[in-house]
């Protein structure tokens, strides 16, 4: 249901946050870092599903780099609009990553908790390096210290929805994206 720039999703209200041509310019400007860090390199890229897949489609062609291959995997942490705390593998990784160059793309970094178990978890199979890209980071939400190496947009600790990210399982398709209306 939409109302003039508001969106109701599952009776909440959220209102415009990012625009889908803020989100472009961001994107290419990580494009642009990990192909300059990436340059004469192979890396494989791990799309976190499902709330990555939008950025990852547009990241991956931002970087221009063809000799890099995308795979996925999938870890679920939320129920609702608050973390339940914990965290789990649900798909694992069936690609080889020993002696590869490693960057995962997620959708957003809240606590930090999941970024650590997945870099922990990936780095048993000796890739040479993982770094982790993602669309959004709530610096003031993390509990791990965790800093992610790529970020489009730091933004504060709200609910978003939209360009991937769900709320429950819808939104995901709206080109924008949209943060939780307060009060
Ligand atoms: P963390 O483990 O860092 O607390 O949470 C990471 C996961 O929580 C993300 O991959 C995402 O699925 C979910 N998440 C955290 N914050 C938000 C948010 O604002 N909106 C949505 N839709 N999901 C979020």
């Amino acid at each position: 249901m939409q109302k003039e720039n508001q969106i109701i999703v599952d009776g909440l209200t959220f209102i415009p946050y990012l625009n889908c041509e803020t989100i472009r310019t961001e994107v290419e400007r990580v494009g642009k870092e990990i192909a300059r860090d990436y340059e004469g390199k192979q890396p494989i890229f791990l799309c976190v599903l499902t709330g990555a897949f939008v950025f990852a489609s547009d990241l991956i062609r931002a970087t221009g780099l063809t000799d890099s291959k995308i795979t996925f995997i999938r870890y679920k942490s939320y129920e609702g609009t608050s973390s339940s705390g914990s965290v789990k593998q649900i798909t694992g990784l069936t690609d080889d990553i020993s002696g590869r160059d490693v960057v995962i793309i997620e959708d957003i970094v809240d606590t930090g908790l999941t970024a650590c178990r997945m870099i922990e978890d990936l780095k048993k199979q000796n890739p040479t390096s993982v770094k982790f890209a993602t669309l959004l980071y709530k610096p003031e939400s993390s509990q791990t210290g965790f800093v992610p190496d790529y970020v489009a947009f730091k933004i504060p600790p709200k609910f978003i929805i939209g360009y991937g990210l769900d709320l429950d399982g819808k939104a995901r398709n709206l080109p924008d994206i949209y943060v939780i209306k307060e009060g």
